[in-house]
């Protein structure tokens, strides 16, 4: 389908971003890669007279390492993500993450920012950045602020940033130790049915810290406290990734659509998390 017809804006700067957000109020929206949100315009789901492109704007743009604080640029694409050598060392969970979104051609294009910020319970970042605890960096027209990736999502689509304000950045401390990003699609290109973000610290043969987050299971990316602290002080073994994936079946509530009944995605969710647990212990 072709979309409604809209004014294409490309600013140089994020003064120019946000006095056009300004400007055109509910009518204009920012476009990064474009893979999520031209498929809504053309399918008529989304009606955006002003598009606001923000492909000029570089200070949105690189991946920074600094010691163990790792900064990506709310532009930086998953292809990006996947060829930084010094991020697929220090944070390897990412590049493994963003070879299970779509395919080459949506990776070159699709941008960590537009991931993150849209609220799409389908992306595999936001889960992501819930088990690395990260922090979100808005801009608007009142300044800058700062919102844990575990307080932004509030439902489908609905999250912390107001309708004036820009994702710029996204930082995580890498805390090292196991890690797996584990997904079940219907096929190469799909979105998850579900899908485990788990890190493991290991410290004397028992689980020193473990964080464990899930997607496509609820509205918002499901972070479980509960799940990582069935791990903490085991070694890891059947019983306690079975306590883990039991608190984590109490957070989820899929619900039933064209990838299956809830009963099958609770089955899928308890067969992926353990597959992650248990490769990320393994690399502990
Ligand atoms: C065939 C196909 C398969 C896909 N499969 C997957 C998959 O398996 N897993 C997955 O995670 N994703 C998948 N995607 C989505 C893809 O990864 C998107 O590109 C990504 O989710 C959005 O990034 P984008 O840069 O394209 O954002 P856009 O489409 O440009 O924007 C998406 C939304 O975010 C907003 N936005 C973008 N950037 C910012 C910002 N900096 N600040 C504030 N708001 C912003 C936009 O206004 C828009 O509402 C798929 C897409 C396609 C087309």
């Amino acid at each position: 389908m072709i979309p409604a017809p809209f004014d294409y804006h490309r600013p140089s700067d994020m003064q120019g971003v946000l006095a056009l957000l300004q400007e055109h109020g509910d009518e204009a929206r920012v476009i990064a890669g474009g893979h999520s949100l031209i498929p809504m315009m053309k399918l008529r789901m989304a009606d955006v007279p002003h598009l606001i492109d923000l492909q000029a704007i570089d200070s949105l743009k690189g991946i920074s390492i600094s010691g163990t604080r790792v900064t990506l640029g709310a532009m930086v694409t998953q292809h990006d993500i996947i060829s930084h050598a010094g991020l697929a060392q220090i944070a390897p969970i990412l590049r493994e993450t963003s070879l299970q979104i779509a395919d080459p051609q949506v990776r070159y294009m699709g941008t960590v920012g537009g991931n993150v910020a849209n609220g799409d319970p389908g992306n595999d970042m936001p889960g992501l950045m819930q088990c690395l605890d990260a922090t979100l960096h808005l801009i608007g027209p009142d300044g800058t602020r700062d919102v844990p990736a575990r307080e932004y999502y509030e439902a489908a689509y609905v999250t912390a940033r107001a309708d004036d304000e820009v994702l710029t950045a996204i930082s995580f401390d890498a805390v090292g130790g196991g890690y797996a990003y584990e997904k079940q699609k219907r096929k190469i290109g799909d979105y998850a049915t579900a899908a485990a973000a788990v890190t493991i610290q290991a410290s004397g043969g028992k689980v020193a810290q473990a964080s464990i987050a899930m997607t496509n299971l609820s509205d918002t990316p499901v972070w479980s406290e509960a799940a990582g602290a069935a791990l903490i002080g085991s070694d890891c073994g059947a019983d306690a990734v079975k306590a883990a994936v039991a608190a984590m079946l109490e957070d989820i509530e899929p619900t039933e659509d064209n990838r299956g009944p809830v009963a099958f995605k609770r089955h899928v969710a308890g067969v992926i998390l353990t597959r992650a647990i248990t490769r990320a212990w393994s690399r502990a």
